[in-house]
């Protein structure tokens, strides 16, 4: 475990960002009666493994990557941790789920039946069923990905019979709004899908994955579940020339 320890400072950075989103989750929660029903996902996309490592050891557990390359190198580097959990939340290419289904927990980002069957089929059996979340475009933005609200009941019942996949709920990526009363719009209308969804269709599906480092405070109060926090935990991101944001 010596081996790949980061320098102290950078600890001590870590310890204080993750503390920080810790209280920002908190207070969130406390401002309208929420108290502990909100998980922290950190998204460690284009950091390294030593820093994940760093931010296990201060107890994160939950981790969310984008690119499936570069998160399939840090799981492999940080298979001695037992208790760690991966979630994909980028964009799913078809050529790319049977990586993704043997590696990953959790995948936030299905947005069409091609990808949700070929998930379900490529599980492996040892696995357990691989929780799911939808990723809907809330706004029908023709620019934003996720699938439309009015077609989503079909997907739903689909991804629902799949035997392999446990659908856990809804996850949405709104456009930027810097006005904080204005985030909260698209945060209800994902909510208020996800509760006519179980109720219309008898699930319980229990997760509604939404809120980022600029939005954190918004998703909450409109029911968040799962907050996916990047930046406030980690610092800007270091992109590669070329990778895409
Ligand atoms: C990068 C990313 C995040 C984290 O965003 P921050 O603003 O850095 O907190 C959350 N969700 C998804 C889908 C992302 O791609």
């Amino acid at each position: 475990m010596a081996v790949n320890e980061t320098p102290m400072s950078t600890n001590d950075a870590l310890k204080h960002r993750f503390q920080q989103v810790h209280d920002r989750i908190h207070q969130a929660e406390q401002a309208c009666q929420r108290r502990g029903q909100v998980q922290l996902l950190a998204v460690s996309k284009t950091k390294p493994a030593a820093l994940v490592r760093a931010a296990w050891q201060l107890g994160q557990r939950h981790f969310g990557e984008n690119y499936l390359q570069e998160a399939l190198g840090k799981i492999h580097e940080l298979a001695d941790l037992d208790d760690i959990y991966w979630h994909f939340i980028g964009p799913v290419q078809s050529n790319k789920t049977r990586d993704i289904s043997s590696h990953f927990d959790w995948v936030h980002s299905v947005d069409r039946l091609k990808v949700a069957e070929r998930l379900n089929d490529q599980r492996p059996d040892a696995l357990g069923p691989l929780n799911i979340c939808l990723q809907v475009n809330i706004s029908d933005e023709a620019t934003k990905s996720g699938i439309s609200v009015r077609e989503l009941p079909a997907l739903v019942q689909t991804v629902v019979a799949l035997p392999r996949l446990t659908l856990r709920g809804l996850m949405v990526i709104p456009a930027p709004e810097p006005d904080p009363a204005r985030q909260r719009a698209p945060f209800r209308r994902l909510a208020e899908t996800l509760k006519e969804l179980n109720s219309t269709l008898d699930l319980s599906m229990d997760t509604l994955s939404m809120g980022m480092t600029d939005d954190l405070e918004a998703a909450v109060q409109e029911g968040a579940t799962m907050v996916r926090i990047g930046t406030a935990l980690f610092g800007a991101r270091d992109y590669p020339k070329g990778n895409p944001s």
